[in-house]
C-alpha cells in the first residue's frame, strides 16, 4: 500500500489529487490494472468531477451546504455532524483504470479530495492491482 499526505488549507475544499495519484501509479510501474484511492476519514471523503471549470466543484460545495447545514441540531456532541454526512455522501473510496501506465479518466474528469471539516492534515490510501 502506498499513501500520501494532504494538508488542506479551508474548513471546506475540494482538492485536485490527480497528480499524487498518478505519480504513485509511474512509480510502481504498472500499466495496465486498477488503483484504489481510500480516504480514511470520517469527515472527508473523495469523489470524481470536472477539472475545466471551477465553478463546478464549487457548485457541488454549495449544493452540499444548503443540504446539510452546519447547524441543525444533530445529536454528535462533537460538533461536526455535518461533515460526517457530508464524507457519506461523497463516500470513501474511488478506483480509476490504469491504461497504458497512466490514469485513465475523462477528458474533463479529476480526482478530488473533499475536505469537509478543515483544515487537516489528511491521508490518502492507494492500492495499485495490475491486471
Ligand atoms: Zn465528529
Amino acid at each position: 500500500m502506498n499513501n500520501f499526505t494532504l494538508h488542506t488549507r479551508l474548513h471546506t475544499e475540494f482538492v485536485n489529487i490527480d497528480n499524487q495519484v498518478q505519480e504513485i501509479v509511474s512509480a510502481s510501474g504498472c500499466k495496465e490494472g486498477i488503483v484504489h484511492v481510500y480516504i480514511p476519514h470520517t469527515t472527508a471523503g473523495i469523489t470524481i468531477n470536472e477539472n475545466a471549470d471551477p465553478d463546478v466543484v464549487a457548485d457541488i460545495e454549495t449544493v452540499l451546504n444548503r443540504l446539510v447545514p452546519w447547524k441543525a441540531g444533530y445529536a454528535h456532541c462533537e460538533g461536526n455532524a455535518a461533515a460526517h454526512v457530508k464524507a457519506s455522501l461523497m463516500g470513501a473510496t474511488a478506483t480509476v483504470i490504469i491504461h497504458e501506465g497512466r490514469l485513465a479518466l475523462g477528458t474533463w474528469q479529476s480526482l478530488y479530495f473533499c475536505e469537509f471539516d478543515g483544515p487537516r492534515t489528511r491521508k490518502v490510501w492507494i492500492k495499485i492491482i495490475p491486471s
